[in-house]
C-alpha cells in the first residue's frame, strides 16, 4: 500500500489548520485560563427557541425538511430581512437555509467559481475566506485594510487588486476579527465599485445583530446591490445559536438555484430539529437579542476603554463581539504576545496575523465572555505588559 498521505489531494495536503485552533490547543489543559479567544456567545439560546426544537421532537418532526428548509422558516427569513434590514426576498426561490454561515460561504463559492476565477478576500478577515475561494478552484487576492482607516476597505484599494478574472469581493461587515462597520456612504462607495467592474459582492452579514452605534445598513439594501449580492446570514452570533448550526443565503433566483443544486447533493438540508428553533427565534427572540445587544454594548465599552488606558491603542468597534488593540508598543510580535500572555498570565487570545497580514500587531479579544472574566483579564494583561516594560 501507498503511504496514506499519498492518497490525499493536493489541496488536503496544502491546506493549512486555522491559526485559531493552535492557541485553542495550547490553551487546553491549562488550568485557570480566562478565554478571549472563542468567537461565540457566552449566552444560552433563550429559553422558548430550545422548547420549539423540544417540541418539534417530541411530535415527531424528524424527517428531512425541503432541501431549501422548511418553507415557514424561509417565510420567516424573509419577513425579517424586510422588517430588520429593508432587503425583500422571495422565501420560495432566494433563500437557502443552511449548515450555519459557514455552509452558505461554501456553497457560494462553488456557484459562483471557475478554475483560476479570483475573489478578493479583504483582511483582516475571518479565517475561512481564503480557502473556501480555494477549495472551489479560485484564486483569493488578498487586500489589506489598516488600522489608520479603522480597518475599513478604501475602494481605491479594490481597484488596485480587480483584473479581468474578478468575479466577487467578499466583505464582512460588521467584521470578524475587528469589529470594523462600513456605513451606508462607505457601503454606496463599494456598490459604485462593484458596479463599475461588474462584480458580485457575497456579503457575510452574520453580526449584523450585534451593532451598538449606528443603525446597521445592509449591502443588498444599498441602490442596485440585491441584483449583485450574495448575502449570507445565520443564527449563530446574534441568536447564541453556534451549535445549532444554522444560517442561511439570500440572493437573486438565478443564484441561489445553482447554490441550491449543490446544497442539495453535499447536505440535502440542515437540521430539520434546528429550523424549528430558528422559527421561533424569529418569531419571538427580538427582546432576547437586545438584551444581548445591550449586554455586549456595556462590555465592549469597558474593554476599548481599559485597552487604551493601559497602553495597548484600540479603536471602537462598532459590531460584533471583537476588540482587536494594537499590541505594537510591547515590541512584541502578535504570536509572541499571545503565546506568552497565555503562558504567563493564563489569558487566551488570538494573534492577529492568523486573519491576515495586516493583523500583525494586534490581538483578537472576544467580549463575548463575562463582565468579570472581562476585568480579571485586564488586569493580567496589564500585570504582563508592566513586566514587560
Ligand atoms: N462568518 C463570520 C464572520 C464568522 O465570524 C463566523 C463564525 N465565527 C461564521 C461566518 C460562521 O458562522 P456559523 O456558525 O453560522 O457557521
Amino acid at each position: 500500500m501507498k503511504t496514506k498521505t499519498s492518497y490525499l489531494s493536493k489541496k488536503a495536503q496544502e491546506l493549512k489548520p486555522s491559526g485559531i485552533r493552535r492557541f485553542f490547543d495550547l490553551a487546553a489543559g491549562m488550568e485557570g485560563v480566562i478565554s478571549l479567544g472563542v468567537g461565540e456567545p457566552d449566552f444560552v439560546t433563550p429559553w422558548s427557541v430550545r422548547e420549539a426544537a423540544i417540541t418539534s421532537i417530541e411530535q415527531g418532526y424528524t424527517s428531512y425538511s425541503a432541501n431549501a428548509g422548511l418553507l415557514e422558516l424561509r417565510e420567516e427569513i424573509a419577513a425579517y430581512m424586510n422588517r430588520q434590514f429593508h432587503v425583500a426576498y422571495s422565501p420560495k426561490s432566494e433563500i437557502i437555509v443552511t449548515v450555519g454561515a459557514s455552509q452558505a460561504i461554501d456553497i457560494a463559492m462553488r456557484a459562483i467559481l471557475d478554475p483560476g476565477d479570483e475573489v478578493i478576500v479583504i483582511e483582516p478577515c475571518f479565517v475561512s475566506y481564503a480557502p473556501m475561494v480555494d477549495l472551489a478552484g479560485g484564486v483569493p487576492v488578498t487586500v489589506q485594510t489598516l488600522k489608520e482607516n479603522d480597518f475599513k476597505i478604501l475602494p481605491s484599494q479594490l481597484k488596485e487588486v480587480i483584473t479581468p478574472r474578478t468575479k466577487a469581493i467578499m466583505l464582512c461587515s460588521p467584521n470578524n476579527p475587528t469589529g470594523s462597520m462600513l456605513n451606508k456612504k462607505e457601503l454606496e462607495d463599494l456598490a459604485a465599485v462593484a458596479e463599475k467592474y461588474d462584480l458580485l459582492v457575497i456579503a457575510d452579514e452574520i453580526y449584523a445583530e450585534l451593532v451598538y452605534d449606528e443603525k446597521y445598513t445592509s449591502l443588498a439594501a444599498i441602490k442596485g446591490m440585491r441584483e449583485r449580492t450574495i448575502l449570507i446570514s445565520g443564527f449563530s452570533k446574534g441568536f447564541a445559536m453556534t451549535g445549532w448550526r444554522l444560517g442561511f443565503v439570500c440572493a437573486p433566483e438565478e443564484l441561489t438555484q445553482a447554490m441550491l443544486k449543490i446544497h442539495q447533493y453535499a447536505i440535502m438540508c440542515a437540521p430539520t430539529m434546528a429550523q424549528f428553533a430558528a422559527i421561533d427565534a424569529l418569531q419571538n427572540g427580538r427582546s432576547d437579542v437586545e438584551d444581548m445587544v445591550k449586554s455586549y454594548r456595556r462590555r465592549r465599552n469597558f474593554i476599548v476603554q481599559s485597552f487604551n488606558e493601559i497602553g495597548l491603542s484600540c479603536h471602537t468597534p462598532g459590531g460584533a463581539f471583537y476588540a482587536f488593540p494594537s499590541i505594537e508598543s510591547t515590541g512584541l510580535t502578535s504570536d509572541q504576545f499571545a503565546e506568552r500572555l497565555l503562558k504567563e498570565e493564563s489569558v487566551a487570545v488570538v494573534p492577529g496575523n492568523v486573519f491576515g497580514e495586516s493583523g500583525e500587531g494586534h490581538i483578537r479579544c472576544s467580549y463575548a465572555t463575562s463582565l468579570e472574566q472581562i476585568q480579571e483579564a485586564i488586569k493580567r494583561i496589564k500585570r504582563f505588559i508592566d513586566k514587560l516594560n
